[in-house]
């Protein structure tokens, strides 16, 4: 039979675990729920929320009424504008560490630094904090010197330490004066840290959440190149019996929005093959 580990930090981060939290008792007395895009980056748990009335929408235009969710990775200033003007009744699940981001690019800004954000140029999270720079930052995603003395700097909240200090380095050959916040969630560099390490220990890694998590599939090419035989699934359904031939021990570990029911199940299929 398979031995199967599991890294300590698994299931949802506390951002994550808050905002769902949130929207569940929320939909205890309405049912009608709107997310702006889906609240967290796991289709399954959308789907599971969407039987519960809790609906993701593209665009904030259409709502008209019903409770408005602010998700994890955060709004655009427009759309909290929006909201507000409207009066329409919402729930602000943005975590806490995402809040933290904005807060100190707002407060670079204000200083007279150009801001800078380390992050990937289309996620939801480095968006939101542009959009409450007022657009006016530049979003980083390799080192680059840039043409300002006065530099501050943020960062997506999920990226590596060393990545994030490489494009710092670079700054700071051109910039004359310039202020870092390390803005990088704890969270998700532990999780690497425990993935790497169980990922020498076995013969074979599977890192489960959605596809078009940024903290999942990261997770998934820290661990691929220390285990190659490391396969990213979403659910038990994506794996296949032959991954298993002649494999001992089987480690598993997920993205800061992977549920432990797919956890559970993706354990109890390998423990079955
Ligand atoms: S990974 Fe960190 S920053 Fe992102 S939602 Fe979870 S606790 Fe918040």
């Amino acid at each position: 039979m398979i031995e199967v580990f599991k890294t300590k930090n698994i299931g949802f981060c506390f951002g994550v675990k808050r905002a769902i939290k949130m929207v569940i008792k929320e939909a205890e007395s309405n049912d009608k729920i709107y997310t702006i895009g889906p609240i967290i980056h796991n289709p399954q748990m959308v789907g599971m929320l969407a039987q519960k009335g809790i609906k993701p929408v593209m665009d904030i235009k259409n709502i008209t009424d019903g409770v408005i969710v602010f998700r994890t990775h955060g709004i655009k200033k427009e759309e909290e504008d929006f909201v507000k003007q409207r009066g329409l009744k919402y729930i602000d699940a943005t975590c806490p560490f995402v809040k933290k981001v904005r807060r100190h690019a707002i407060m670079l800004k204000k200083m007279g630094y150009k801001v800078v954000i380390v992050g990937e140029k289309e996620h939801p999270e480095v968006k939101s904090v542009l959009s409450y720079l007022d657009n006016d930052g530049i979003v980083l995603q390799k080192p680059e010197i840039i043409d300002f003395r006065k530099i501050g700097v943020v960062s997506q909240t999920t990226l590596e330490k060393e990545y994030v200090l490489d494009i710092v380095k670079e700054l700071l050959k051109e910039a004359k004066e310039l202020r870092f916040f390390n803005t990088i969630c704890d969270n998700t560099w532990i999780r690497k840290q425990e993935a790497s390490n169980l990922a020498q220990k076995v013969d074979l890694m599977i890192i489960v959440g959605g596809k078009n998590s940024s903290n999942t599939t990261k997770l998934y090419e820290t661990v691929k190149k220390i285990q190659p035989k490391t396969y990213h699934i979403e659910t038990d359904e994506d794996m296949d019996k032959d991954w298993f031939k002649g494999i001992k021990r089987v480690g598993i570990t997920g993205g800061a929005s992977t549920p432990d029911f797919l956890i559970d199940m993706v354990e109890r299929q390998v423990k079955n093959f």
